[in-house]
């Protein structure tokens, strides 16, 4: 990731954001700002104390094929309720299926590429991006 963009995502999720996102390839930046917004919305506000409260911290691993979120809760397991601990699960797992089907170097709609099937590059691609991170 492009580290203006990182110092922006930085700044605007605060403690939510982690140094292991500038791994995540630039055409990934998209789902994971999506991601992030996610998992803001689960956050309340601490009207005393005049701050926002984060639910969760979170980390990325980043791989050929996809990239994971892992999240950890903050707050204590009696204050979460069902519902909002299913909307951290589907925005950790929509986050790893969107990579899975977007460009790493464009973002745009991709599949994933493998010399197996012939292709250059290994890895997550649009049509134009097929050759790799450095092609087109
Ligand atoms: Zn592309």
């Amino acid at each position: 990731m492009k580290t203006d963009i990182a110092a922006l995502l930085k700044a605007e999720y605060g403690p939510m954001w982690h140094d292991t996102m500038c791994d995540l390839p630039d055409g990934w930046t998209q789902p994971l700002v999506d991601m992030l917004e996610r998992l803001y919305r689960l956050s309340s506000i601490d009207a005393f104390r005049d701050r926002v409260v984060y639910w969760v911290s979170v980390r990325v691993d980043v791989y050929g094929s996809s990239a994971m979120a892992f999240a950890c809760p903050i707050m204590p397991s009696h204050t979460w309720t069902p519902g909002r601990a299913m909307a951290c699960v589907e925005a950790l797992t929509e986050f790893t299926g969107r990579t899975q089907e977007t460009c790493r170097v464009c973002g745009k709609d991709g599949y994933l590429r493998t010399a197996i099937l012939g292709d250059h590059g290994e890895g997550v691609f649009c049509d134009q991006h097929a050759g790799g991170d450095h092609a087109g």
